[in-house]
């Protein structure tokens, strides 16, 4: 059975549940992580609910592109185009816990932190 069930991410692309939002388009939105892992910690979302990457099937591809291409233009945005990490957790047992496709931008515009072995 399907759950159709508003995500959390749909709550807030619809203003139902208020979030800091840095960017939207037609496509997607971005916003600030509620609980930072980085002094940069933004969050690309599809509008389309799709619930992990792995569910995403062919016609969702020219989306997935564009959500990579506003991960860089948001990072850009926040002037950490030079370094910066794009996470995405498919899956419970790999950490991803709103079900809900969204692609983490992880960047310390100071340049000190050390993503390398980040756990997000
Ligand atoms: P994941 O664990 O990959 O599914 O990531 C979900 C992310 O959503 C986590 O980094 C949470 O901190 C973040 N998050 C949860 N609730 C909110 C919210 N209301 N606004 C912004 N970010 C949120």
């Amino acid at each position: 059975m399907v759950d159709s069930t508003p995500t959390l991410f749909t709550r807030i692309i619809n203003r139902e549940i208020p979030a800091e939002i840095l960017y939207e388009d037609d496509q997607c939105i971005v916003i600030n992580d509620i609980s930072p892992q980085a002094p940069v910690h933004m969050l690309v979302i599809p509008r389309q609910p799709i619930a992990k990457l792995a569910d995403a099937d062919e016609s969702d591809k020219a989306l997935l592109g564009h959500l990579m291409w506003v991960a860089g233009e948001v990072a850009r945005q926040a002037g950490v185009e030079e370094a910066f990490r794009l996470v995405v957790n498919n899956g419970r047992a790999a950490g991803q816990t709103v079900f809900h496709l969204h692609l983490h931008v992880l960047a310390d515009p100071s340049g000190n932190a050390d993503f390398s072995e980040s756990t997000i």
